[in-house]
């Protein structure tokens, strides 16, 4: 069995357990389940037991080797690991091994973390099923015939699965939230700015952040205060200490405001059922549950989907055969290369977001398409700090439905996106959210409650989130064949 990230730090540092034995496990447990679970595109074997020998080293000669300390952990396939192939799900990186680390790795390892491999994801982290790679689909623990979420699907696959306890993931519009929902787990977006996306491979610049996953919270804050904080190789990253977790209870005396257009009709029933008995504890648990609304939310799908196509469009234009990963000949001219290096390389719905980010900061049709949604995110944004001038917190589901089948909604990709409708209005207010799991439905598909904070409230944000997880056992439910 796999115990949480902070037990078995404590039992490595202290010399009880060596972090080989801790990464061995890790490594045996993916290599006799991710067959089925397919989390995993790479796994590092060799590195992740020579780093915790040379762990176990260092604690025998009296070392503190860090709050991780031999913590196996995932990475995502769009996170900088020198030398460790970073495809991002994507054709046209393939073979792409970063030159160098990035700040967050940096820091997970120099927190004693054992990174015990790369995980699956749809193509540039673009998808809500992890259906759009390149190089295989991850399944969900709870069923395999659906999918963990996306984009960060083989993180939280791997997590629920109880390969490791720990996996970062990226969310720029409810990527790790809506997979730790449908798996079971927690998850976490910071703060837009509190970790730095220096090495995190862009997608939509302005949204991207890195997010830890975990089965409890406590692992959630731990894993985030070894990440967070000031990086000068990121301007956007928030000029601040990391984030300390807070100790204590965190509800008691707490507002928390439910938007009423977080509870349509169109919500599945069993979903319904079971925020509704998050929300009731909540009010046992000593806070003020109240109405709120957030008027402008159904705008937030289209909005998010011009400003982060916008984005992408930008951003990938520097995949062209030249500087990274594939290359394709084409007709021997630049331009034909640059094209046919482009068309091989992505994947449809890459493509598709190219085109319609290219098209919103056209000439012409730029202020009535990407002006427009940045006027829309504006408004989302002052929904919230309205309702936040009322409540300390914002409670819902993370998503409208559990965890869909894996050939669902692939086939149309606007039904896709509306099933971030929950998720992305907080991506584009930049404000931390996290997913705690809150029991199941009626066939036994985990169910995830969505707690949103202020700008920069990250760790009131987790404190709340911890006290409603320690109160309750939702997220000590397994799926069948992973042990408690
Ligand atoms: N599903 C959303 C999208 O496809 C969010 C993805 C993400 O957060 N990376 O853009």
């Amino acid at each position: 069995m796999s115990a949480d990230a902070a037990t078995l730090a404590a039992a490595v540092a202290r010399g009880e357990r060596g972090a080989r034995s801790v990464v061995a496990e890790a490594l045996e447990r993916i290599e006799a389940g991710d067959d089925a679970v397919r989390a995993f595109y790479r796994v590092d074997r060799d590195a992740a037991l020579a780093r915790a020998e040379a762990l176990d080293a260092r604690v025998a000669a009296g070392e503190d080797v860090g709050p991780l300390a031999g913590v196996p952990v995932a990475l995502k396939g769009n996170m900088c690991l020198e030398g460790s192939e970073a495809h991002c799900g994507s054709r046209v990186l393939a073979g792409y091994r970063p030159p160098y680390t990035a700040t967050f790795v940096r820091r997970l390892l120099d927190a004693g973390a054992v990174v015990v491999g790369m995980t699956n994801m749809d193509e540039f982290a673009m998808g809500s099923s992890g259906e759009n790679s390149a190089y295989g689909v991850a399944r969900n623990p709870w069923d395999p015939e659906r999918t963990p979420g996306g984009s960060s699907a083989g993180s939280a696959a791997a997590v629920a699965a109880g390969f490791v306890p720990l996996a970062l993931g990226s969310d720029t519009g409810g990527s790790v939230r809506q997979p730790a929902s449908f798996c079971g787990i927690s998850g976490f977006k910071p703060t837009y700015g509190r970790v730095s996306r220096y090495g995190l491979i862009a997608y939509g610049s302005s949204l991207d952040q890195v997010a830890p996953l975990a089965r409890s919270v406590r692992d959630l804050e731990l894993l985030f205060e070894a990440i967070s904080g000031r990086d000068p190789l990121d301007s956007t990253c928030i000029d601040d200490d990391p984030v300390r977790p807070l100790e204590g209870e965190g509800l008691a005396g707490k507002r928390v405001g439910v938007p009423r257009e977080y509870l349509s009709d169109d919500l599945d029933a069993g979903v319904r059922a079971r925020v509704d008995a998050a929300l009731e504890t909540l009010g046992q648990l000593g806070a003020e549950v109240v109405p709120v609304s957030l008027p402008h939310t159904e705008h937030a799908v289209p909005a998010y989907y011009v400003v982060a196509t916008a984005e992408a469009s930008s951003n990938l234009a520097r995949y062209d055969g030249v500087r990274y990963g594939l290359r394709a000949p084409g007709d021997g001219s630049l331009q034909g290369m640059i094209a046919a290096t482009r068309d091989a390389g992505f994947g449809d719905e890459v493509k598709r977001r190219i085109l319609l980010g290219t098209y919103v900061l056209s000439s012409g049709y730029y202020d009535a398409w990407y002006g427009r949604a940045q006027r829309v995110r504006g408004l989302i944004a002052r929904d919230f700090a309205r309702a936040f001038e009322e409540v300390d917190f914002v409670a819902g589901p993370t998503s409208p439905t559990p965890a869909f089948r894996l050939g669902e909604l692939i086939e149309d990709p606007v039904a896709m996106y509306l099933s971030d409708v929950l998720t992305v209005p907080v991506s584009l207010a930049g404000l931390p959210a996290v997913s705690v799991p809150c029991g199941t439905t009626d066939v036994a598909l985990p169910v995830g409650l969505q707690l949103v904070g202020r700008r920069l409230a990250d760790a009131e944000l987790l404190a709340a989130a911890r006290t409603y997880q320690e109160a309750t056992e939702h997220h000590l439910a397994r799926p069948q064949g992973v042990p408690a």
